[in-house]
């Protein structure tokens, strides 16, 4: 799970997709064969970006640490191209045909050529927020190319009612789904054969897929491991990450043994083992999120991870100081309101970073990770909480949140945002993922029984135990008013949106609710021309009344009833939210991020 400082901008990053049933008939991408965007369209779009450039000293590191980074490096790059083939099935040829071009000296195709960089693959987030192509590829669609191209999720759910053995491997958070035609299945069948070593791991396979080429039938679905599906690539990066733990073996035996777990984790898709070893690890200067762990990127149905790789250097003093702010964590969760409360490890690993690169999944300006989402592995091994440090503190990120705060609030609001804030809120965002419950009150996986209103929900109650621990925090004196009025300031800007959410757009979505839920608890008020007064006493009560109903839609499990309060306080209109995303557009300057890492060779701009 993942949060940003500036949440509304840097969301046409996280790779959100639109689903075009449910959007209006306005946004529909036009018609007709598809054509590369014209440079002007193309310079629109860049002329709205921020670069970010990441470059933390790396000359703390031993020579074995640094061999390390560069096979890590490269493992990341396996990512990169996985995550965008998995996004669009034509965007391994349509990246290498414009970065081509581009190196040929076309200028709009350099231009196209930093759009895929931006946007990791041929689609591109418009400024009016539709997902569009800008080179010659097919549309998106919902389900990428983690599920058969152009398929609805009534045929998918129509095979399942007549398969519903098949429920676990087809909706399976590292599975790619196919129409079993023979052409399919004879490059699976290849797979294996080349990959012994695939073949000794998912033993049966083989023979399941032999069964279905005997009669190949397009309209019968089977589904395959990601290791299988990418099998060259997933073989590759198991090699990678043995020869970096070699590196690191004499330095930090822990993170060479994390390594290891997760190389052979990639080969038998199943993260138990790495996971494991890496929220219970007890690792030197390196860490890396490795794998595919957030499923954003499905707009079909939710459950399919995409690939990722964050490479990550510890800053000691940092750490120190947010090992002993956990110290609380059982309190709050006793003190939530639901029943009953769980018992939460005290020794909550979590850790203060700069990033060295990010690829895939997990790039972009993501100011702080969780993981692992499993509930099992979270109930058994807790969960890893990384904050991304020269993210949360780049000094033009957060010129531009405050920029954005003062065109939102009343003068008398304008100096009540701090930078620091931000880092506390972030925090206590993660651990409330850890907090609450993790499952149906009948014990469904929430993922599972909430469906595509999960995300949302996930994400709404963490923002709400975030402002409801630091209420606890300040009743108890844990920290003074100061700090307090800057995270609740910090949770006022959280509400702040740029755009109408799409109904597909989990992190937007739950921040307008909030805001609109503020606005009628009282907490937040708007005058005549939509600028925002904060009645900060209001505070308490009013996250504990939305962090109650919050909790209870998760216990309930019932994906009606969390659609029916996201319909409820997601309303967005002409008088209110219009002109403040209007003020908001103005002050927040370039509207999207792109991040450069020195590690890659990238330089500054
Ligand atoms: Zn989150």
């Amino acid at each position: 799970m993942r949060i940003s400082l500036s949440e509304a901008l840097l969301l046409p990053l996280l790779g959100t997709a639109m689903l075009l049933a449910t959007a209006p008939a306005s946004a529909e991408p036009p018609a007709g064969p598809p054509t590369p965007w014209p440079v002007d369209r193309c310079r629109e779009i860049l002329d709205k970006t921020l670069p970010v450039h990441l470059a933390p000293d790396l000359s703390a590191l031993t020579a074995g640490e640094r061999a390390a980074v560069a096979d890590l490096l490269a493992a990341g790059e396996i990512l990169q191209r996985l995550y965008e083939e998995a996004k669009h099935p034509e965007a391994a040829a349509a990246g290498a045909e414009v970065r081509a071009a581009a190196a040929a000296g076309d200028p709009a195709a350099a231009c196209r050529a930093e759009l895929f960089r931006l946007f990791q693959g041929p689609v591109a987030t418009t400024l009016d927020n539709r997902r569009e192509p800008f080179l010659a590829v097919a549309p998106e669609s919902p389900g990428k190319s983690v599920y058969p191209p152009g398929i609805t999720a009534a045929e998918i759910e129509a095979f399942l009612a007549a398969h519903p053995e098949e429920r676990a491997a087809i909706l399976g958070e590292r599975t790619a789904v196919r129409r079993a035609t023979a052409e399919a299945l004879a490059r699976d069948l290849a797979a294996l054969a080349r990959h012994p070593a695939l073949d000794t791991l998912h033993p049966g396979l083989a023979d399941r897929l032999r069964a279905l080429a005997a009669e190949p039938d397009p309209a019968r679905l089977y589904a395959v491991p990601y290791a299988m599906a990418w099998a060259d690539e997933h073989v590759a990066l198991q090699r990678l990450l043995f020869r970096a733990a070699d590196h690191v073996e004499g330095d930090d035996p822990e993170f060479a043994r994390y390594l290891r777990n997760r190389g052979r984790d990639l080969l038998g898709n199943d993260y138990e083992s790495g996971d494991a070893a890496w929220v219970t690890g007890r690792f030197a200067r390196l860490n890396a999120q490795i794998g595919a762990y957030e499923t954003y990127d499905d707009a079909l149905f939710g459950v399919k991870a995409f690939p990722s790789l964050s490479l990550l250097l510890r800053d000691a003093a940092a750490s120190a100081t947010l090992a002993r702010g956990m110290e609380r964590l059982q309190e709050v969760e006793d003190a939530l309101p639901y029943a009953p409360h769980k018992r939460v490890r005290a020794d909550i690993p979590v850790g203060a970073y700069e990033v060295i690169a990010d690829f895939g999944q997990a790039r972009g300006t993501n100011t702080a990770t969780i993981l692992p989402n499993d509930a099992l592995f979270s109930r058994r091994y807790g969960r890893v909480i990384l904050l991304r440090g020269n993210i949360m503190q780049h000094p033009e990120l957060f010129a531009i949140a405050e920029r954005r705060f003062r065109a939102a609030v009343a003068p008398a609001h304008a100096a009540e945002l701090a930078l620091d804030a931000g880092h506390l809120r972030t925090l206590w965002h993660e651990v409330g993922h850890y907090l609450g419950p993790d499952s149906t009150a009948d014990g469904r996986p929430l993922d599972q029984a909430l469906g595509a209103w999960a995300d949302a929900l996930e994400e709404l109650k963490a923002d709400l135990v975030s402002l409801f621990a630091v209420q606890r925090f300040a009743a108890a004196g844990t920290i003074g008013p100061e700090a307090r009025r800057a995270v609740e300031a910090d949770g006022v800007l959280r509400t702040l949106l740029e755009h109408r959410p799409r109904r597909d757009q989990p992190y937007q979505t739950m921040m307008l609710a909030q805001m609109n839920y503020f606005l009628d608890r009282g907490l937040l008020a708007a005058d005549g021309d939509a600028r925002l007064t904060v009645d900060y006493e209001r505070y308490p009560e009013t996250v504990a009344a939305m962090l109650a109903e919050v909790l209870a839609l998760q216990r309930q499990g019932d994906p009606a009833a969390a659609e029916a309060f996201f319909t409820r306080w997601t309303s967005w209109t002409d008088e209110l939210h219009e002109p403040l995303a209007a003020r908001l557009r103005e002050a927040g300057g370039p509207r999207y991020r792109l991040v450069r890492y020195a590690a890659l060779g990238e330089e500054r701009p």
